[in-house]
């Protein structure tokens, strides 16, 4: 097996309180991962250690077989690409001049010619081409979120990290971005990983998924392995009907188990 991240007994806390307490995960390259689980229960905290952005004290980290804390931030960018959570952020600029920053780590400030290319290979990959000369700020959430995947793509690296890259559109893009990624995956044998809250584009798009509760991995597996009605309870405390349809695992939710997690918190 060709595991390109390992991850063994990851702590990692912001302060005192843990919020990554001993997660073990092996991910084999050339896949798509979606990580989902519940709000808090430490995703966003785990791809910024996959980063080095949120630097791990305890556990390991091999990348390609390589201690990701030894690793030089510069090195890093040419291995990973990050897409952060959230949508409307500012970059004073073009969105061409955008996507060329993903160039960064390979060309310091100045870009060469070849550079430019790649950036304009990007955005024609993601049909992005119309947008290039607008300024970045006053494209859409939407907009914002796929010139940003551009940039990741354009870092050309092996393994892409990307936090709920869908959750502020609307469904036609919520699958545009899901094919593209699933295209880089297969045509690039990139490895991705993608927190995201939608159960069902989850089961539709990736190869594995991960249910991340309370900082520990509960279950990994293939999408009809992981999704199942005590999956969803243990993880959510949601009834849900799980079903199948064109060969893929749709989840309803149905019903809140517990609607006393307030009454608890008394
Ligand atoms: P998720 O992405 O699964 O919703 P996060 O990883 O963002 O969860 O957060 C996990 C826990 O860590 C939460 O309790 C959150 O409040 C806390 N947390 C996240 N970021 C920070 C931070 N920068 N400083 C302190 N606590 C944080
Ligand atoms: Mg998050």
């Amino acid at each position: 097996m060709n595991n390109v991240i390992e991850v063994k007994n990851l702590r990692f806390s912001y302060g005192t309180a843990d919020v990554l307490k001993g997660l073990s995960l092996n991910i084999e390259a050339g896949q798509f991962v979606s990580i989902v689980g519940p709000n808090g229960s430490g995703k966003s905290t785990f791809l910024k250690c996959l980063n080095n952005i949120n630097r791990y004290k305890s556990g390991q980290i091999l990348i390609e077989g390589q201690e990701l804390k030894k690793m030089k931030r510069v090195e890093i960018a040419k291995k990973i690409a990050y897409v952060p959570q959230g949508t409307k952020r500012s970059f004073p600029t073009t969105v061409f001049e955008t996507v060329l920053m993903g160039r960064r780590p390979y060309v310091g400030w100045t870009s060469k010619k070849s550079d430019e290319e790649i950036a304009w290979e990007m955005l024609s990959e993601l049909r992005l081409e119309d947008l290039a000369m607008r300024d970045f700020d006053e494209l859409s959430g939407g907009q914002q979120q796929k010139v940003l995947i551009a940039r990741a793509l354009a870092q050309d690296t092996d393994i892409i990290l990307l936090d709920e890259p869908t959750s502020d559109l609307d469904i036609w893009h919520q699958l545009d971005v899901m094919e593209n990624v699933r295209r880089l995956v297969n045509k690039k044998h990139v490895t991705a990983i993608m927190v995201v809250h939608d159960l069902n584009l989850a089961s539709k798009y990736s190869d594995r998924m991960v249910i991340l509760k309370d900082g520990t991995v509960q279950v990994v597996g293939k999408p009809s392995e992981v999704l199942n009605a005590k999956n969803i309870a243990d993880t959510y405390d949601v009834e849900s009907h799980v079903y199948e349809h064109g060969g893929m695992v749709c989840v309803m939710p149905m019903k809140q188990i517990c609607t006393c997690k307030k009454e608890k918190i008394q």
